[in-house]
């Protein structure tokens, strides 16, 4: 597979929407050395005002709903949201239930599904760098609207 190579450094910001903590480990993990998303630039960022690429875990639950949508809000356009994990993508085994507001895509509009429960490390940095090329597109006005969609371990779908 070519390796997309961004221009700029990639600011994500992690966000939890009630996910069962499964997503968040492999995000993590891809963050470490052994995966060492620096190596594309990937830095995890503590504010939503300083990230380019939003990571989402998990179903959007109806507490969580405002707060989400507040963090998004405030992440600078043009932005690319990834979303990781089936619960995320459709709401997973949590579908359905009476606390569930999502899944995240009858919000707001996602960039990049990354399929799983949870996905792996390798599935994860594919999704960011797709979001890249995603981003890329929208800052110079040529983006048009198509979901990528990404295996737990990396393929395209
Ligand atoms: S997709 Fe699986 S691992 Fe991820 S939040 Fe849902 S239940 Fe947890």
């Amino acid at each position: 597979m070519s390796v997309f190579k961004p221009e700029k450094s990639l600011w994500i910001y992690h966000l939890n929407t009630g996910s069962c903590n499964g997503c968040d480990i492999e995000i993590l993990a891809a963050l470490t050395p052994k995966y060492d998303a620096e190596r594309f630039g990937v830095k995890l960022v503590g504010s939503p005002r300083h990230a380019d690429i939003i990571v989402a875990t998990g179903p959007v639950t109806a507490v969580a709903k405002e707060s989400v949508l507040r963090v998004i809000d405030q992440v600078p356009e043009p932005k690319a949201i990834v979303v990781v994990g089936v619960c995320g993508i459709t709401g997973g085994v949590f579908r359905g239930g009476y606390s569930i507001a999502g899944p995240l895509d009858t919000l707001v509009p996602v960039d990049v599904y990354v399929f799983g429960c949870p996905p792996k490390p390798e599935g994860i940095m594919v999704g960011i760098l797709k979001a890249a090329e995603v981003l890329e597109l929208k800052r110079k006005g040529v983006y048009q609207k198509d979901v990528v969609k990404i295996t737990e371990t990396g393929g395209v779908l």
